[in-house]
Parts: structure tokens; sequence; C-alpha cells
């Protein structure tokens, strides 16, 4: 018999996809489960989006895309979004493509730019699906793990101790999933300078900008002028605009790296749903107060996770600069992070998922969501806190 791909084994399925599953099925089944798992917005999504998809459907938006990397309007609005917000220029016809999700979009990406056998660097804690995909395009994933008790600062000295003559790209999360990590001034410094004298690519994903706390804006390293041409910025609806389900994301960057990314979208996914295409033109180009009533939703639930965790004995949680997921550390503890999850979820039945499936291997994190609405979050805590005394 044939037997599938050797690459096989060097991945898993999407261990929070996996953790979100598991969630609903014990849901379906009668458990008084409380799902921590996803990274989904409990938010619908705003009407007046919603509305743009139905009046597409009945004017006949049902066909493929054209062109096929994006709808003009939806070019030319992501262009005027990313002028804005990641302070660069993109040329709405040569430089973007639109994706079916921003996880295609990264795949596009490391697809267009990695030979077999190159090297990328991804520092630690990252997205679950950052490697794993490095590994499907036939690219070779180098973790580089940075801690808690130095506030998941990326240090030049340390990425630098990572390149080899095979590195060709470093993935920047800022907001970070799972820590909520965003980079300071002299953290860009570091990976601008690294960028130049290494000749490395830069893939900024910035799905969770808008979701940023207490007033302090994501910085975008499309926006630094000498690096700028080195930079495919990752993007899409799913977060922002609450649109998990309606798979619209994007890649944005050099024309050189877009046109590759754009061959393989047409051979690939064709287009994104033009339907959903013509939503997101209602989401980019419409009223945003829907987008900040969210974040301030999250920031709300943020303070309250924060606190609640750290008031639990043994655990720590430290200040969570955006995105909407808690990242706690179980103090002195001899559990694995996996041990910890599944105990969470037996004796709390709260379903996190582990720091291992984030590239943590020195202490044991759990991620828990908290695009969940309050009184969830105020149950989760508190039967995590009356069971904690079992993680030692
Ligand atoms: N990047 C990060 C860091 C994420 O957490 C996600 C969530 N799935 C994505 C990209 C992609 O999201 P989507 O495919 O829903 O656009
Ligand atoms: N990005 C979200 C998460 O980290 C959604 C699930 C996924 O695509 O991994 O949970």
């Amino acid at each position: 018999m044939p037997k599938p791909t050797q690459l096989a084994k060097q991945i898993s399925a999407s261990p929070t996809i996996a953790m979100n599953d598991k969630a609903k099925q014990l849901a379906a089944e009668g458990h008084s489960v409380i799902g921590l798992a996803g990274g989904e917005p409990d938010f619908d999504t705003p009407p007046h989006i919603v509305e743009a998809a139905v009046k597409a459907f009945k004017d006949g938006e049902t066909r493929y895309a054209a062109p096929s990397k994006g709808i003009r309007p939806l070019l030319e609005a992501i262009a005027v979004k990313t002028e804005r917000d990641s302070k660069v220029r993109v040329d709405p016809m040569s430089d973007i493509i639109v994706t079916p999700g921003g996880k295609l979009a990264l795949f596009l990406a490391l697809k267009a730019m990695l030979d077999p056998g190159d090297e990328v660097l991804i520092p630690a804690p990252y997205w679950v699906s950052y490697p794993s995909v490095a590994v499907m395009v036939g690219g070779v994933p180098v973790p580089i793990e940075t801690g808690s008790d130095d506030n998941y600062r990326l240090r030049l000295e340390h990425l630098r101790a990572h390149v080899t003559e095979r590195t060709k790209a470093i993935i920047i999360n800022s907001p970070c999933n799972p820590t909520g990590h965003m980079l300071s001034s002299e953290e860009i410094e570091s990976v601008a300078t690294l960028a130049l004298e290494s000749d490395l690519y830069i893939i900024s994903d910035e799905i969770y900008e808008k979701l940023n706390f207490d007033g302090r804006p994501a910085v975008s390293l499309a926006s630094i002028p000498e690096i700028a041409d080195r930079v495919i910025i990752i993007n899409g609806m799913s977060k922002a605009y609450a649109m998990t389900g309606w798979r619209l994301g994007w890649l944005a960057g050099p024309s050189e790296v877009i046109g590759v990314a754009g061959k393989f979208n047409s051979q690939t996914a064709t287009s994104a749903a033009t339907f959903t295409q013509h939503a997101a033109v209602a989401a980019l180009n419409g009223p945003q107060d829907c987008v900040e009533l969210m974040r301030a939703a999250y920031q709300e639930r943020r303070d309250f996770m924060v606190e609640s965790f750290n008031s639990i004995p043994n655990m720590s949680c430290p200040d969570i600069e955006g995105a909407f997921y808690a990242f706690p550390k179980v103090d002195a503890t001899a559990k694995t992070s996996e041990e910890v999850a599944n105990t969470i979820l037996e004796e709390a039945v709260v379903v996190g998922v582990p720091g291992s499936a984030f590239g943590i291997t020195k202490d044991a994190h759990i991620r828990f969501s908290f695009a969940e609405d309050m009184n969830k979050l105020k149950q989760a805590v508190e039967r995590i806190g009356a069971m904690a005394h079992l993680l030692a």
C-alpha cells in the first residue's frame, strides 16, 4: 500500500482546534463544561456586515471572485487600511492577496518564501500553526524560547544565536497569541537589525492588532522604512470583526513574494468566497465602533482574568497587553503543562490548551481564551481556584 507523506510524522492536527472540539463534544454529552480553548470571539458578527453579505447573495455575487486575488473594492479597502494602521503603502493590485482565512495567508507566505530545507525563526511562545505550516511547505521551523520571567522579550543576541546559512525568515506576532505580548520599540529594532544583517524576510502576523489594551497601539514592523520591503503582513477579519467562520484573510507586502503567493493561491483556493469579500468591504469601510465595543469588553475581561489568576495561591499571570488569551503559569509544580490541563479538565471541567502546544517546555503554562462572556469566565476561575491545590 502507498503511504501518506513522511512530513505527516512531524506535525499534528491543530491542538487549539482539537481542544475546542473536545469542549464542544463534552457539552453535547451533557457535561457542564466551560470551553476556553479556542480563540474565537463570543460576539456575533456585527449586523451591518451580515447585511452586506445578504445583499451580495441577492445581487448574485456567488461566482468565482475576479480577480482571483481579491475583488477590487476589497483590495483597495485593505490598501487604505494597511497604510493607516501599519504605516506602509501597498499597491492594491500587486501587493495583496485575499485568502480564505489568515491561516491560508500564512501558508502561502511561507510557501512563497521557502525552498526545501530553509529555516524559519519562530519565537516561542508561538501560535500553534507556525511550526506545522513551516514543515508543510518543506521548511524547517527553529523555535526560540523566551520566558515569562523576562516578559517574553526578544533579545537580539538570543535571536542571532539561532541564525544559520539556511535562515530565510522570522515570524513575529504582535500582539501575541498566546501571551498578549506586544513588541516594544527596542524589540522592533532588534528584529529589524537581525533581518538586515542576516538578509531575512519578516512575517508580521497582525491579526490581533485592533485588540490592544490601555491605549497602547500595536506598531507594525512594516512601518520601519529600512525593512518595509522585506515584511509580509498577515491579517484577517476573524478576530477584530468576530468573523471566524467567514474565512477571510490576506497577505500584503513586496510584489515579488505576493506574485508567487498569488500563483499558489490561484492553483489552490482560487479565491476567498465572493459574498464574504463583499462583507469584508462593509466591515473595513463601515463604522468601527463595533470593533471598539468588543475591544473594550476584552479589556475588562483581561483585568478580571489577570487579577483572578494572581489571587490563586500557586498560579501567576503577567499583565496582558493585547489579544484575548490569559497564559498563567502554575508555580513550583512537578506537573507538565499537559498534566495541568488534564487535571483542570477533570477536576474543574474547564478546557484550556497546555503551554507545550505553544512551544513552552520550561514551565507549566496553560492558555485560556477570554473571548467568552464574563459569567462563564467567573465560573471558570472560581472552579479552578477551588481545585488549584491539586496542581502542585
Ligand atoms: N494568526 C494567529 C496568531 C491566530 O491566532 C489566528 C487564529 N486562528 C490566525 C492567524 C488565523 O486566523 P484565521 O485563519 O481565522 O484568519
Ligand atoms: N487562532 C485561534 C486559536 O489559537 C483559533 C484556532 C486556530 O486556528 O488555531 O485558538
